[in-house]
């Protein structure tokens, strides 16, 4: 029920310095330079973290959860992610979303594994709809499953400027992006749309004319993949100047670096070297979403399946290889999804926030130990609870 977790570096994830950190059940209740056991009337979990740093759980702010894609057919359909996908890669809070697909994958199914992941032991969210518009919604519209489902946070992942977007208008668009706002609202949420970005030359002009057409911020948009071009990401660095949103999507494979897709650690370097502020800039693992592979003549090739373990190895190159500030990089995987997302008491080591933490190997920097809602996930590398079907 309680834990002491002493002598760790604590980054909040600003940096705190050497302290003990207790938790009690899903809590954490105190930050102290020591804090004793109380001993002799209730049992207390010590966790040395000498030579640790305590981090907030990493905030996975897109991943296909029950699964994505499907662009080469049936069979390329990426499968459901299982907890320690998510957990090992000292994730602790995720948000799902559908993607391509809109048909095949439902919403009250991304809702129920939702679900499942939370009982299993994680906090989750979901985005109402998908690459379509008008998009599929739980309740029949935007608005009533942001207002009446509780794990609805905002409307995505919605294609724009892609060979597999359903080609909305501006007008269209605009109206999601108003049910969205006026959705999150009512209900207290942050009402974001999630924007997947493809290639084409479009980039980013539907949120450049809504916002210089309505009363709608720029700050309702989150577009995606915004390191996935160079070109892409020159509007990205713009985008992030006028105070917008960017979101680097972490996974990747050879070939999309070869063709010219931005590292994710890199884009943030250089967004910072841009002096576009920290705070509007997040990472994502893109997790289970298929990483589809086409030629020059927009013909499918092949597939590969993007991992929520991508986003941790790319805030770990961000400081080992990019030499970014810790503080920094941590803020793009923990308060700032947080605070964009509006996801109550996640993001930071605070008192009354959840017990959320991974433990660090100072040196190495690699995960230790994973605690979510209170419960050891993961201790020295290995796995203590296992999803529910995981051997
Ligand atoms: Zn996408």
């Amino acid at each position: 029920m309680l834990k002491i977790i002493k002598n760790g570096e604590v980054y909040a994830p600003h940096y705190l310095g050497k302290k003990d950190v207790l938790l009690a059940f899903d809590k954490i209740v105190a930050i102290e330079d020591k804090i004793d056991s109380p001993q002799d009337f209730v049992e207390v979990e010590i966790i040395d973290a000498t030579n640790k740093l305590i981090i907030p759980g990493l905030i996975d702010s897109h991943v296909h959860i029950a699964g994505g894609g499907g662009e080469g057919s049936f069979k390329t359909r990426t499968p459901e992610i299982q907890l320690t996908d998510i957990t090992r890669g000292g994730v602790t809070t995720v948000v799902g979303c559908l993607g391509t697909d809109g048909t095949t994958r439902s919403m009250l199914n991304l809702l129920a594994k939702a679900k499942g992941l939370e009982e299993e032991g994680i906090s989750t969210y979901i985005y109402t709809g998908s690459y379509q518009i008008p998009v599929k919604t739980a309740t029949g519209n935007i608005e009533d499953d942001m207002i009446m489902v509780d794990k609805v946070i905002g409307v995505g992942e919605v294609a724009l400027s892609d060979h597999r977007s359903s080609q909305p208008t501006v007008e269209e668009f605009k109206k999601l992006a108003a049910a969205a706002r006026v959705g999150g609202m009512l209900s207290g949420k942050s009402g974001k749309v999630n924007i997947h970005l493809g290639d084409g030359e479009r980039a980013i002009a539907y949120i450049e004319e809504i916002v210089s057409t309505t009363e709608i911020p720029i700050t309702q948009f989150i577009p995606t993949h915004m390191n996935r071009n160079e070109d892409l990401f020159e509007k990205a660095i713009e985008h992030g100047l006028k105070g917008g949103i960017v979101d680097l999507t972490t996974s990747t494979t050879a070939k999309f670096l070869e063709e010219g897709e931005v590292k994710s650690s890199k884009a943030l370097r250089k967004l910072l070297e841009h002096k576009v502020a920290i705070e509007n800039i997040t990472f994502s693992s893109d997790g289970q979403g298929s990483l589809p592979v086409f030629n020059d003549k927009g013909e499918y090739t092949g597939l590969k399946v993007g991992r929520v373990a991508s986003l941790y190895e790319a805030v770990k190159d961000a400081i080992l290889e990019e030499k970014v500030q810790i503080e920094k990089v941590l803020q793009v995987v923990t308060s700032n999804p947080a605070t964009l997302l509006k996801l109550p008491r996640k993001g930071y080591i605070k008192e009354n926030y959840d017990a959320d933490l991974v433990l660090l190997n100072k040196d190495s920097l690699e995960i230790d130990t994973v605690i979510a809602m209170g419960k050891t996930m993961i201790e020295k590398g290995e796995v203590m609870i296992k999803g529910t079907f995981e051997a």
